[in-house]
């Protein structure tokens, strides 16, 4: 996609700091992090939204939970914790059109869950 910015980022055409890539998924700092820890995992393919990971999409979907799972320990909250969210759509927060799952930890969190 050509204005996708997380495309730009997997391409390499925009810089990034990244935590890990994997065959199908990367991830990377959050230029405005909201925790001390603050990843954004994304597929390397263009998918849209939580919407588009319809029929055939399993195997993705599991990826990105185990490199969430990798980021984890990579970065030091394995033990003490952190949050996964994925925001989809205009009322989920959306603002990046390419699905992405933040991993946030590094503090207590909040409960609020908006
Ligand atoms: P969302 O509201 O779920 O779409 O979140 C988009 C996230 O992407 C926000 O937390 C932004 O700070 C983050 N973000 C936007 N542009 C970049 C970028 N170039 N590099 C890293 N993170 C970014
Ligand atoms: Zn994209």
């Amino acid at each position: 996609m050509d204005e996708c910015i997380f495309c730009k980022i997997v391409e390499g055409k925009i810089p990034a700091s990244v935590v890990y890539e994997g065959e199908t998924v990367l991830a990377f700092e959050d230029i405005q992090p909201t925790a001390p820890v603050h990843v954004i995992l994304v597929p390397k393919r263009h998918v849209g939204s939580m919407m588009d990971m319809g029929d055939g999409q399993r195997e993705l979907a599991a990826d990105i939970m185990e490199a969430a799972v990798k980021v984890a320990r990579l970065k030091g909250v394995d033990e003490t914790g952190f949050r996964l969210v994925i925001n989809c759509g205009p009322d989920g927060g959306q603002l990046v059109g390419h699905l992405h799952m933040h991993l946030l930890g590094g503090r207590k969190l909040t409960d609020g869950m908006g």
